[in-house]
């Protein structure tokens, strides 16, 4: 045991260290309640990193009640600041509701939950981090959700979109764009899983009731079967091929959302696409 814990914090390290995450930067750690997020928090913490919580309840009924006291009693534990961010109150309506309005308008286009809910989700924690002057946010992405992405995108025959992963966001520079970091990375989703249970952290393990992406599912259980050196070996072939993905991809210039006025790729940013198609 004392063993994986040792294994988990030098690959954390390593990983604060291959970003280079300074003391002086102020994290937002974007915590949902799950085993990642928790972790990085408590380990952020634990060797000393300036880091606040952020938590947007999703108001998803008992799933997100039992997300929002975990995020409570972590940051009363950790002594670190809470912000919350409640999506009823913001934007009027609940993730669930959000999302099948947007589905329904969009019918046949095929979006998923997770997708749509992944959009929003980070539109809102660059605002807040914004605002907040956070100079970093952090995310509990772990090696199997990265090592899935990857290989989704390249099933798909799109490499190029993965040119934005990686521990750190590269390639977007602008006062407005808030760096979001993954410092789990590098770190299998079954020793993070015994570390929170072993340090007893306060976290929810049921999935989210939402996630039915079947495409995902169908590749996580493939994932499922391979070794963590396989896992970690996917994600060398992609750190090795970076560059390459890189050049695969447009030269494009980050414009301000016309609509929101948030960074964005586009004129109109992914949030804002969602949320017309919804209206
Ligand atoms: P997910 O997209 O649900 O797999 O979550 C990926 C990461 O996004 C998590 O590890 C968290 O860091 C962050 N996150 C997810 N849900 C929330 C939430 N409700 N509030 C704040 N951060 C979240
Ligand atoms: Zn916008």
């Amino acid at each position: 045991m004392i063993n994986i814990n040792m294994n988990l914090e030098t690959q954390f390290k390593q990983t604060l260290t291959k970003i280079k995450l300074n003391k002086k930067d102020k994290t937002l750690v974007a915590l949902s309640g799950g085993k990642d997020s928790t972790t990085v928090a408590y380990l952020l913490k634990k060797f000393g990193y300036k880091i606040e919580g952020f938590h947007i309840d999703l108001g998803m009924g008992s799933y997100s009640e039992k997300c929002l006291e975990a995020v409570r009693k972590l940051c009363k534990q950790l002594n670190i600041k809470l912000h919350l961010y409640d999506i009823k109150d913001e934007m009027g309506s609940s993730m669930c509701y959000i999302r099948s309005a947007i589905q329904t308008e969009a019918k046949g286009k095929g979006l998923k939950n997770c997708a749509i809910c992944g959009v929003i989700k980070k539109w809102i924690m660059n605002k807040e981090a914004r605002k907040l002057k956070a100079t970093k946010i952090a995310t509990g992405h772990n090696l199997d959700d990265e090592a899935q992405t990857f290989f989704m995108n390249m099933l798909k025959g799109s490499p190029q979109l993965s040119a934005n992963s990686g521990a750190i966001t590269r390639n977007v520079k602008d006062k407005k764009f808030v760096t979001r970091i993954k410092p789990l990375f590098y770190i299998a989703e079954n020793d993070i899983r015994t570390f929170s249970q072993k340090m007893k952290l306060p976290v929810v393990y049921e999935h989210c009731p939402c996630a039915i992406d079947s495409y995902r599912i169908q590749v996580r259980q493939f994932m499922n079967t391979l070794s963590t050196k396989e896992k970690e070996n996917i994600m060398k072939n992609f750190d090795k091929i970076f560059p390459l993905i890189q050049r695969l991809k447009k030269e494009e210039k980050l414009n301000y959302c016309e609509i929101c006025g948030e960074p964005s790729r586009n004129k109109i940013c992914r949030m804002c696409q969602l949320v017309k198609v919804g209206k």
